[in-house]
């Protein structure tokens, strides 16, 4: 019996596969919208209640004094893609937080950079108010782009969803590129909204080993928008994410994606 033939087939089939697979890996290395999810999710609009005060056991990041709690933070979220000892850089003493305060509102100075926490967290509950300016400009990402960062790593969006139709994991409330929110229930350009953010964070063991992957959950305005949502690694903009270990804590950073969005009322109770 000739082998030949069928050897060389099966050859061929086995190069093809390994072509094939690394013509996706480039693909998925240099093509954002890859991982753009366009499935629309429910256009809700939800009327909701009062803010959150503070409890007495919260630590406060900021009360509309200034921004103590604060400083810059390096480089541009989502940082770990492409930048050698990103874990180490955001865990050092960095400047001043560049960001405007008056009237007791935090506001994105654009162009001026990131700003991050000087305290390190892990399991938390995380308020933040937020407010994306009233006056719409620009569309999609472009509008009212800002971002939460969980650890400096795990993006929940802030961005002006009213009516704004783009990626649905990348709409406010979505975990960036890895999961829509259940619904839409974004307030009005110029209106604040919230965010009440239950964190889990993925666990390492000595060997660097994940144990325990990192857990949301999401309240935007009071409404559960991710119930104990498991996510895939930090945030990255292109391909697919996967874990790298950190410590236990690390700072919390908010995005300067070059639009006015302002914040108050941010506090934090570790579990
Ligand atoms: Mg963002």
């Amino acid at each position: 019996m000739n082998l030949l033939k069928p050897i060389l087939a099966i050859t061929f089939s086995i190069f093809l596969c390994i072509g094939v697979a690394c013509a996706q890996d480039r693909q998925v290395e240099w093509h954002p919208e890859l991982t753009d999810d366009w499935t629309p999710v429910t256009d809700s609009v939800i009327t909701t209640g009062a803010f959150l005060e503070p409890p007495s056991d919260a630590i406060v990041l900021f009360d509309g004094t200034d921004l103590s709690h604060w400083q810059a933070a390096p480089g541009y979220f989502p940082s770990m893609e492409g930048v050698p000892g990103y874990l180490e850089i955001i865990q050092q003493e960095h400047g001043p937080a560049p960001w405007k305060v008056e009237d007791g509102v935090m506001t994105v100075v654009p162009g001026s950079g990131n700003i991050m926490t000087k305290q390190g967290f892990g399991d938390m509950h995380l308020h933040v108010e937020w407010k994306t300016p009233s006056v719409i400009e620009g569309d999609g990402q472009g509008r009212g782009n800002s971002g939460v960062f969980l650890m400096g790593l795990y993006e929940i969006q802030v961005l002006d969803s009213w009516q704004n139709p783009t990626y649905s994991n990348g709409q406010a409330g979505s975990i960036y590129k890895q999961k829509a929110p259940m619904v839409n229930a974004s307030r009005p350009p110029g209106e604040w909204q919230s965010y009440d953010i239950f964190f889990e964070a993925p666990y390492f063991d000595d060997d660097g080993n994940l144990i325990k992957a990192a857990y949301v959950t999401v309240l935007h305005n009071g409404v559960l928008i991710h119930h104990r949502e498991r996510l895939q690694g930090p945030t990255v903009y292109i391909g697919l994410s996967h874990y790298e270990p950190h410590p236990r804590k690390l700072p919390i950073g908010l995005q300067d994606h070059g639009d006015y969005v302002s914040f108050r009322n941010i506090w934090v109770r570790e579990l």
